[in-house]
């Protein structure tokens, strides 16, 4: 079966991406995967703006395929582009102050600070993400090997307050 993008039929699934329910109507995206506990296929639900920015490959197969007009396909097609030329970028869970001081961060491999802003990773594997630590924010450019980073911690961190987005905007450190 092909990946999908329709509206959900009821306010039951909840998002792979970001862990959120999708309203009833609303666009959702399906990624179809093998079935780990049965024969068959499964399908995985989620917002088309999480499924562009983590599943950005079979993302785009359910967009090309889509049988109607998808809204804002082209900045969802741009952002699973972005997700395809640097694969990284779809590890992206948003991002916090570092709550322990424990963390290695996976680019320079130094201790995060405690209270240090920090941007989440998560892994895919076996159809299932995986929290996988965590990158300082002045390392995220250099380990995402890209710029455009602070719009996929903001669609990640909706709670995050302007002023927040304003001190990550400003330790993001330019891609060398
Ligand atoms: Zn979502
Ligand atoms: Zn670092």
């Amino acid at each position: 079966m092909a990946h999908l993008i329709q509206p959900a039929t009821t306010a039951r699934s909840k998002c792979r991406g970001c862990g959120e329910r999708i309203a009833a109507g609303a666009l959702r995206f399906g990624e179809v995967v093998p079935n780990p506990f049965a024969e068959g296929d499964a399908t995985q639900w989620f917002h088309v703006a999480c499924g562009a920015h983590k599943r950005p490959e079979p993302f785009l197969e359910a967009l090309s395929g889509a049988s109607e007009p998808v809204p804002d396909a082209e900045s969802l097609s741009a952002v699973a582009q972005g997700g395809v030329a640097h694969p990284r970028l779809a590890r992206i869970d948003g991002a916090e102050h570092d709550p322990s001081g424990r963390a290695t961060c996976r680019h320079c491999k130094t201790r995060i600070e405690k209270g240090a802003w920090r941007i989440r990773l998560v892994y895919y594997e076996d159809g299932r993400f995986q929290p996988s630590g965590a990158v300082h924010v002045p390392c995220a450019r250099a380990y995402f090997e890209a710029d455009d980073v602070l719009p996929r911690v903001r669609h990640f961190a909706p709670a995050l307050a302007e002023a927040d987005l304003k001190e990550i905007e400003t330790l993001l450190a330019p891609a060398t």
